[in-house]
C-alpha cells in the first residue's frame, strides 16, 4: 500500500502553480513530530561536498575564470556541456590569458551530477551549488547556459523562478573543489592551492582529519548521543 501514497502526493500536486516540490524530508520529519505546517517548508541539512547545480567563478576582479578549453566537456560521461572558446579581445578580454569561454551549457535533463567536469577543470571556474531543489516543466529551462551559470557581481548563483535557494544556501558555491587534496596526495590537506573567488577572496581550506574528528568528539552530548552538526561533519570529511 506504500505506493498509493506516493500516487497521492503526485495527484495533490495537478493544478498548483509552484513548480517546486516544498514537502521535504525535513518537513515531513518535522510533521511527524507533530509541528506547525509552516514547519513542513524545512530542507534536511546537506553535506558540504555534495554536488549540485553548477557555477561558473570569476576571478575577485571580475574576470571570468572559464578559459573555453573544453576540458570540462570532453571528460563528461552524459555528455551534457556544450562549450565554444573564443580569442580575448586584447583591449577588453574576458578572461585572463588568450582565450575565454564564449558559449557554455549544460543540460540538466542529462546530468548525472558526478562532478568529473569539477575535476577536470584547470582554472576552477566550474564548480558545484548545493543546490539540488529545481525542477523544469520545459527542455530549454533545463539547458543552462552561460546567462544562467556565471556568478553575479558579488559571486553568488544567479537565482533561477523554478530554484528555491534559502537564506545563505548561495554561499557554498566550491566546497567539493577545496576538499580535494592536489593529486590526492595527503600532504596537501589542509593547503590552500586555489584561486580567489569574485565576493569571497581565497576561502579556507576544508578542516583536516584531525580537526574535523576533535570536532565531533567535542560534539558528542553528556548522554552519549551525537549531535546533528557532529554528523555532518563526519560524513564530510571521510
Ligand atoms: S557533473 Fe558530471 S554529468 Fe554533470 S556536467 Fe559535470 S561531468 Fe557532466
Ligand atoms: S569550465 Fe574549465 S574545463 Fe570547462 S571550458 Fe572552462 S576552463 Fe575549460
Amino acid at each position: 500500500m506504500g505506493y498509493l501514497g506516493g500516487f497521492l502526493v503526485t495527484f495533490r500536486q495537478h493544478g498548483r502553480k509552484n513548480r517546486v516540490t516544498t514537502q521535504y524530508s525535513g518537513g515531513r520529519l518535522f510533521k511527524r513530530k507533530k509541528r506547525s505546517a509552516s514547519a513542513m517548508d524545512v530542507k534536511v541539512e546537506k553535506p558540504e561536498r555534495l554536488h549540485g547545480r553548477h557555477v561558473l567563478n570569476r576571478y575577485e576582479d571580475g574576470m571570468e575564470k572559464c578559459i573555453g578549453c573544453e576540458l570540462c566537456a570532453a571528460v563528461c560521461p552524459a555528455k551534457c556541456i556544450h562549450v565554444r572558446g573564443a580569442d580575448n579581445d586584447p583591449d577588453n578580454p574576458t578572461s585572463p590569458g588568450e582565450r575565454f569561454g564564449w558559449i557554455y551549457e549544460i543540460n540538466y535533463l542529462r546530468c548525472i551530477h558526478c562532478d568529473l567536469c569539477v575535476e577536470a577543470c584547470p582554472t576552477e571556474a566550474i564548480t558545484e551549488t548545493k543546490l539540488f531543489e529545481f525542477s523544469f516543466t520545459n527542455r530549454k529551462d533545463a539547458i543552462y547556459t552561460k546567462n544562467e551559470l556565471l556568478v553575479g557581481d558579488d559571486g553568488k548563483p544567479r537565482h533561477m523562478p523554478w530554484e528555491d535557494w534559502r537564506p545563505g544556501e548561495d554561499q557554498h558555491t566550491s566546497a567539493w573543489m577545496r576538499a580535494t587534496a592536489s593529486a590526492g596526495d595527503a600532504s596537501f590537506v589542509g593547503v590552500v592551492s586555489w584561486a580567489g573567488e569574485r565576493g569571497y577572496g581565497v576561502r579556507a581550506a576544508e578542516a583536516t582529519q584531525a580537526e574535523a574528528d576533535s570536532s565531533a568528539d567535542a560534539s558528542i552530548t553528556s548522554d552519549g548521543t551525537t549531535s546533528s552538526s557532529a554528523q555532518t561533519k563526519s560524513s564530510v570529511t571521510h
